[in-house]
């Protein structure tokens, strides 16, 4: 179902060409964390989606999702117009299906609320909640199962980037949280080294062609997207850069002007 927030119009065209197509454009991803109220949430989504139909090509070259709190979801779910052009996701899901788990959210009650994708293992879940390998793959399944793409993020620290254990690091990752359910259509793999995260520092285009070919081998057609202090200035040598297929982006994803200039420059 996702699939037709991506292309809206395209109903007609079968499925595999969908994906076809999908895999062809790039994934511009915003991660708006736990920032805003209502206002600015529903005053953001309305640049962006402005912005998406003032360049009508801009959606030929790239896919955009955006990804608020969860208490936003629906009001900028109702607010993304209709067909919606813009992709709406959620930033976690929980490994359970349902019932007692206070305070947790399904990855049905996502798809039911509209999100075609969720984030899943951000480092700062992984820091601040311990999530493990293992439990965001757990997640993944059932984002899977509820019929949303997993966007999953792996990444190495700056020490372990210092020790050179990088590759090693995310080789651990990639083979502990991608499910069996994993296929390219419905899993995105994001690599964002944590210390490019927040900090204004950006891995060189070197770094990111190195760490993406080897996450390919793990990834198959599926697409990979860097993070990591994304900007309008840096945003099209990374995309120009081998197996980057998009971004997911934080800070700059809360401005309209500047996550659209990232779009543009896909
Ligand atoms: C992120 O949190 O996923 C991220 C990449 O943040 P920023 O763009 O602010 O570095």
């Amino acid at each position: 179902m996702g699939i037709f927030f991506i292309f809206p119009g395209l109903d007609d065209i079968p499925l595999e060409i969908c994906y076809t197509l999908r895999m062809q454009k790039k994934l511009i991803a915003g991660n708006w964390k736990m920032n805003g109220d209502l206002a600015s949430a529903l005053a953001l989504t309305r640049g962006i989606v402005e912005g998406v139909n003032a360049d009508p090509g801009l959606l030929q070259r790239c896919d955009v999702l955006i990804c608020p709190p969860f208490v936003h979801l629906a009001r900028v779910r109702a607010n993304l117009g209709q067909p919606p052009l813009v992709m709406l996701g959620a930033q976690d899901c929980s490994e359970r299906e349902n019932g007692a788990v206070t305070g947790d959210i399904s990855a049905a009650m996502l798809a039911d609320c509209g999100c075609g994708a969720v984030i899943l293992g951000h480092s700062e879940r992984r820091q601040f909640h311990q999530e493990s390998d293992a439990l965001i793959a757990a997640k993944a399944g059932k984002a899977h199962a509820a019929g949303l793409i997993a966007v999953i993020c792996v990444g190495e620290s700056e020490s372990q980037r210092a020790a050179g254990t990088h590759f090693e690091v995310v080789a651990a990752q990639l083979k502990g949280a991608l499910p069996a359910s994993m296929t390219p259509e419905n899993t995105v793999i994001a690599y964002e080294p944590v210390w490019a995260i927040g900090t204004g520092k950006t891995a060189t285009p070197e770094d990111v062609r190195e760490m993406h070919a080897f996450i390919r081998k793990s990834a198959g057609s599926a697409r990979i997207l860097y993070g990591g202090s994304v900007k309008p200035e840096n945003a099209a040598e990374l995309f120009k850069t081998e197996n980057v297929d998009g971004a997911l982006i934080g800070g700059a994803s809360l401005k309209a002007e500047q996550y659209l200039s990232i779009a543009k420059a896909a």
